[in-house]
């Protein structure tokens, strides 16, 4: 069983690795913005809730967040791929706990896909075009950079600095990306 965090700014492949990760691995995906979107999308209670936050480029109540992982931890006793959680320090540390509530071995990888950030706009701009998502937007891009670095890069920085952080270069194609760093990592780890 493995629980496999990846971590890295918006744009930054997190979705697309996971996604890969998932098809050949069978380790299942959850996204929280994702999920949030599909709250949006059904008008739920905590969809009518995040809409206008999410569309700002913020992000959302931690409380908020939580129940959303909450339900998919509770129901996955294998593991999880998490793309876009923990976001940040205080979700990290619910994670743990949520972890030792639900799994006998709470058992974590961490990947950290590192993008230059001119690559990461062109991206969003690119994705813009068919996501349909209102926070694919050059001005919101920036909005929800500006949280990832106040947010995450803290929790990326606290997971470097205890060695349990792998860095990968994410800067070129999905398929090279998954095929030179990804895919033997995952191979490593469930060996
Ligand atoms: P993403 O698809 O990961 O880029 O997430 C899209 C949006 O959903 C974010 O900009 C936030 O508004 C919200 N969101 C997703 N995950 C989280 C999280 N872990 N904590 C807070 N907000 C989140």
């Amino acid at each position: 069983m493995l629980n496999l965090i990846i971590i890295g700014a918006p744009g930054s492949g997190k979705g697309t690795q996971a996604e890969l990760i998932q098809e050949n691995f069978g380790l299942r995906h959850f996204s929280t913005g994702a999920q949030i979107r599909r709250e949006i999308a059904a008008g739920t209670e905590i969809g009518i809730l995040v809409k206008d936050c999410v569309a700002r480029g913020e992000l959302v109540s931690d409380d908020l967040v939580n129940k959303v992982v909450e339900s998919a931890i509770s129901q996955d006793k294998e593991g999880l791929i998490f793309d876009g959680y923990p976001r940040s320090i205080a979700q990290e540390e619910i994670l743990d706990q949520l972890l030792s509530k639900y799994h006998e071995t709470p058992l974590r990888a961490f990947i950290y896909l590192d993008v230059r950030k001119e690559l990461l706009l062109e991206r969003i701009i690119e994705r813009g075009k068919t996501s349909g998502r209102a926070d694919d937007t050059p001005e919101v891009f920036e909005d929800r950079y500006r949280a990832y670095l106040k947010e995450t890069q803290p929790l990326i920085d606290s997971y470097r600095k205890k060695g349990i952080l792998v860095e990968v270069d994410g800067n070129g194609t999905p398929e090279d990306i998954y095929n030179n760093s990804v895919k033997p990592l995952m191979e490593s780890y469930l060996k």
